[in-house]
């Protein structure tokens, strides 16, 4: 691991001024050399590996307390961004109100992690782009731009089939950013100039010809909570995660489904898929196929073939077509059969 300087902040604002300015001081390639420290499973993962290099790393850990609560009221939930995995995923209101929250949580990385790692910090993990994470390969534009990319003919079993581009085919790797997409869910920041809200949709950039810049957040921005409002497909929600094992395994294709029925009909389907997109991908053509239908088999797995209707699948990664629309398909079906 390489030097860098520690500390420690006391104040969201002052925190986000401060990682500003550092980061625009001393650009390194393009990336921020400064970056906070949340439950550190992602963050000092990727320096030991060499992988991030930040000259700064700003500890929040001691904004718990402000940052680190759930509310939920009738308008909605909004938690903390320093909230642990496992505490969002066993909040009893969250269990019963919004499963598929719940869920996506529990079904992601380990109790040991998820006692660790905070909201925040999964939202803004990185890929698990094995070119990525290996710095002996020196062909990869999200960690070296401008280098290209081995995986375009590499290995690509676990690479994404929507979204991707010619510079960069990594999947986003979590689980819980499908669930808050399908679900609207917003991001507050404090910023340099000061608090902003954007939607959850908008946090993820795709690749594009600049892989190496992931979100729409600027240097210093630190994301204090996220807000999911409440509806009447919240109840019917859940989220189906395939992986190569039971446990303790990143999503191969995974959907987060939420439904508002009338009479069995669809008034709203909501559909986030992971596990096969650079981004956390809202499947909005295949929601609007559902509307003013049941959902059956038939109008299940035409959704899921319009969900994958743009796929681009590489050589090794083809069967993530298939597996994500089965995943879609049953994740409506076991949804539609939940009490609403
Ligand atoms: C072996 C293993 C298996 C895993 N399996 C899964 C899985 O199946 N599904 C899944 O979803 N995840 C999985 N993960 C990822 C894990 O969930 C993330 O590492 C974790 O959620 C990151 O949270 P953290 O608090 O530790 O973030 P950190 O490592 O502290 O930070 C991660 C990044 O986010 C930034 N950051 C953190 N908080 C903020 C904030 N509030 N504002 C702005 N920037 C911030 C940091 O600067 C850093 O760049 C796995 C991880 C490991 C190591
Ligand atoms: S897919 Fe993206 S992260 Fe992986 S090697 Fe290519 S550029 Fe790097």
């Amino acid at each position: 691991m390489r030097p860098f300087v520690y500390d420690r902040a006391t104040s969201a604002d002052l925190a986000a001024r401060a990682l500003a300015s550092s980061a625009n001081a001393a650009p390194v390639q393009g990336r921020v050399p400064a970056e906070y420290l949340a439950g550190g499973t992602t963050l000092l993962d990727l320096m030991k590996l060499d992988v991030m290099q930040p000259a700064r790393v700003t500890d929040i850990t001691a904004l718990d307390a402000r940052h680190g609560t759930i509310a939920v009221t009738d308008g909605g939930l909004r938690l903390g961004a320093l909230v642990k995995m496992s505490a969002a995923a066993d909040h009893p209101e969250i269990v019963a109100r919004y499963p598929v929250l719940a869920q996506s949580l529990t079904l992601a990385a380990s109790a040991q992690l998820r006692n660790m790692a905070t909201l925040g910090g999964n939202v803004l993990q990185r890929t698990r782009c094995n070119y990525f994470r290996d710095t002996s390969w020196s062909a990869c534009n999200k960690r070296n731009p401008g280098s290209g990319c081995a995986a375009l003919d590499g290995v690509n079993r676990q690479h994404a089939v929507l979204g991707a581009s010619e510079a960069c085919i990594a999947t986003y790797p979590g689980d819980f950013a499908q669930a808050l997409m399908a679900l609207d869910a917003t991001v507050d920041v404090a910023g340099a100039a000061g608090p902003r809200t954007i939607p959850f949709a908008e946090l993820h950039r795709p690749p594009g010809s600049t892989p190496h810049v992931e979100t729409t957040l600027a240097p210093g921005d630190l994301i204090t909570s996220l807000s999911v409002p409440a509806g009447p497909w919240t109840r019917r929600s859940l989220y189906l995660k395939v992986r190569d094992r039971q446990s303790y395994a990143f999503a191969l294709a995974s959907a987060a489904v939420a439904l508002d029925l009338d009479g069995g009909v669809v008034r709203q389907a909501r559909i986030a898929l992971g596990g096969v997109a650079t981004t956390p991908w809202r499947a909005r053509e295949a929601e609007a196929a559902l509307a003013g239908k049941p959902v059956t088999e038939a109008t299940a797995a035409d959704a899921a073939r319009i969900a994958f209707a743009g796929a681009k699948p590489r050589e090794h990664n083809a069967y993530k077509v298939a597996l994500g629309q089965e995943t879609v398909a049953r994740a409506l079906l076991q949804a539609a059969a939940l009490e609403g």
